[in-house]
């Protein structure tokens, strides 16, 4: 075996085998290198796999009903989109096109005689990128899967991404877990970040405020932190928890 074809999870549990078997992953499994989709594949994880194997480990998107839409090239500077699809970034309310660069729905259509797909939802969240890649590919690319566009939610109105609060929480490497829970208290609503630490810190009132400061200035929403016991969020839990009920 000198290639790796699947999802970023288990090449990751191939990988932790091998070190529980005493192996040494970057000369024991003999890879060369990997290809890896139909899993969100954050940057940190590639760092990690790519040290463990030292291999290039790039990676792929796209869908069971349209097929592959993109690939990386070496320069893994987005995916290149395959000329034999059409790939648009819609308005999740509206459906109609955005312009190149926003964030929006990945929506496929292909030309398969055989199954063919218009404008077929994907429900993952993304970007175009127009410009030359250094590879010296044209084609649109598309860029980092930013996530799924059901966990998208509406706080005073403003739309809040998982993504965003990631973006966020990076730049805190005290916080070791979060979790945001949208409530709704006498028609107005409320947002709270449940943060658990990596250790107990001697300032959790500045972290607090800091976080707080942050968010707002990202999200453009006020929200409230509060911190939790190590294991208090659930490991599956999601990342914004929307509890609102309307009646
Ligand atoms: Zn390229």
């Amino acid at each position: 075996m000198t290639g790796y074809l699947g999802t970023p999870s288990f090449l990751m549990s191939i990988i932790e085998a091998a070190e529980g078997m005493r192996l040494e992953p970057k000369k024991d499994l003999h890879l060369g290198a990997a290809f890896v989709g139909a899993e969100m594949f954050p940057e940190s994880l590639r760092q990690k796999m790519e040290g463990k194997l030292d291999i290039p480990i790039r990676q792929a998107y796209g869908t069971v009903d349209v097929g592959c839409l993109g690939y990386e090239c070496p320069e893994k500077k987005g995916m290149h989109i395959s000329e034999d699809v059409m790939v648009e970034i819609v308005d999740t309310e509206t459906g109609r096109q955005l312009e190149t660069g926003a964030t929006g729905e990945i929506v496929a259509t292909n030309f398969s005689k055989v199954f063919p797909m218009i404008r077929f939802a994907t429900g993952d969240l993304s970007y175009l990128i127009e410009e030359t890649c250094p590879c010296g590919r044209t084609s649109m690319r598309l860029g980092r899967i930013l996530g799924r566009t059901d966990q998208v939610t509406k706080v005073w109105g403003i739309f809040i991404h998982p993504w965003q609060v990631d973006d966020v929480m990076a730049k805190f490497p005290e916080v070791a877990n979060y979790q945001i829970v949208v409530t709704r208290k006498e028609y107005r609503d409320q947002m709270i970040m449940y943060i658990e630490l990596k250790e107990a810190l001697t300032d959790q009132i500045g972290l607090k405020r800091k976080v707080e400061r942050e968010i707002e200035e990202v999200l453009k929403v006020k929200g409230q932190v509060e911190f939790v016991q190590r294991g208090g969020i659930p490991d599956r839990a999601k990342k914004i928890d929307d509890r609102r009920i309307w009646e």
